[in-house]
């Protein structure tokens, strides 16, 4: 099985700060910027980092499996996105 891997897109990060939160073992906001702590997801915190995931306002936050294409995830993180 492949590591998850995750990501913040600091472009439209707006600092608010659930992510932390949710999920403080990965994630800490500094300067209204989040940062990943760790990556890969190590074991045991896939469920705290898709809740942060979730938890995302702006659904900058983007989990993917270590061997998916760039192109996938981006894709599936917009089709992820709840309708307005
Ligand atoms: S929940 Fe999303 S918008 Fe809020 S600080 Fe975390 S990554 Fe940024």
């Amino acid at each position: 099985m492949s590591a998850v891997r995750v990501t913040v897109d600091q472009e439209i990060c707006i600092g608010c700060p659930f992510c932390e939160s949710v999920c403080v073992e990965l994630f800490r906001v500094e300067g209204g910027l989040a940062f990943v702590l760790r990556d890969p997801v190590p074991p045991g915190l896939e469920e705290c980092a898709r809740e942060a995931a979730d938890a995302c306002p702006v659904g900058c936050i983007a989990l993917h499996a270590d061997d998916e294409p760039v192109e996938e995830r981006l894709l599936a993180s917009i089709l992820d996105e709840p309708a307005p």
